[in-house]
């Protein structure tokens, strides 16, 4: 359902007054969420649950996350207007949408070829226009380094370098890292030519697949 009514906008100021609770204190990231129809990206079957705080399968085995989890990486991403950014796990868009709200450039790879067909040719009906890009991102995205941001939105066993040296100086990587049952929130800042690191709660994320990602599905 394409349709923006009052009753799904209203049901987007309560999730973003869950989320206000929750902790998530950026405002911008909280007026992107009020403003990004998540209903969309729900079957008819699935609609009611569009505005609940928790994530839901979008086909092809993968998840569009839970909002909370959405914005706290958003939060970590601490993002400007007009940064570039590289999401690694375009998903069903949403994320991407998130970023572009809030005024990004956004550049997305997605490693499952149906769903980056599905989002390539949704999200512009929407008005939503990042670069969509197929392929495995857990080697980001070279040919457009560097980023000021990189956020990687699938479950990693390890930080990979190549994503931390496409990172601008001054530049934010988020990335859940652990095993295959939950992953530690990861923010590492680029700064002087050092890496801050910095650790947050536990997440469970669908595994970021690739070759500096697993090996198999499960
Ligand atoms: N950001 C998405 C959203 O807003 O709906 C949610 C992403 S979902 C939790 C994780 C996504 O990462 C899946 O669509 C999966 O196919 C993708 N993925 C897994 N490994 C990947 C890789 N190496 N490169 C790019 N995408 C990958």
């Amino acid at each position: 359902m394409l349709k923006d009514d009052y009753k799904q906008r209203g049901l987007r100021n309560k999730l973003v007054k869950k989320l206000r609770l929750k902790g998530i204190q950026d405002e911008r990231v909280l007026e992107a969420i009020n403003k990004v129809p998540r209903h969309v990206f729900f079957d008819d079957a699935l609609l009611v649950h569009a505005y609940e705080d928790k994530a839901f399968p979008i086909g092809e085995g993968q998840t569009i996350s839970q909002p909370f989890t959405v914005a706290f990486q958003t939060e970590k991403l601490e993002v400007k207007p007009g940064d570039k950014i590289l999401e690694i796990g375009t998903g069903s868009g949403y994320q991407a949408c998130i970023l572009l709200e809030m005024g990004a450039t956004v550049y997305t790879i997605e490693f499952n070829k149906v769903l980056y067909e599905r989002t390539r040719d949704f999200l512009p009906q929407l008005g939503y226009r990042p670069y969509f890009s197929y392929g495995d991102g857990s080697k980001g995205m070279p040919a457009k380094a560097p980023f000021d941001k990189i956020i990687v939105t699938a479950g990693a066993p390890f930080v990979p370098d190549e994503l931390v040296s496409q990172l601008a100086e001054g530049g934010i990587l988020v990335i859940p890292v652990g095993d295959r049952e939950r992953q530690l929130m990861v923010k590492i800042k680029k700064k002087d030519g050092q890496l801050l690191r910095e650790e947050f709660d536990y997440f469970a994320f669908v595994p970021l697949l690739g070759e500096q990602g697993w090996k198999k599905k499960g």
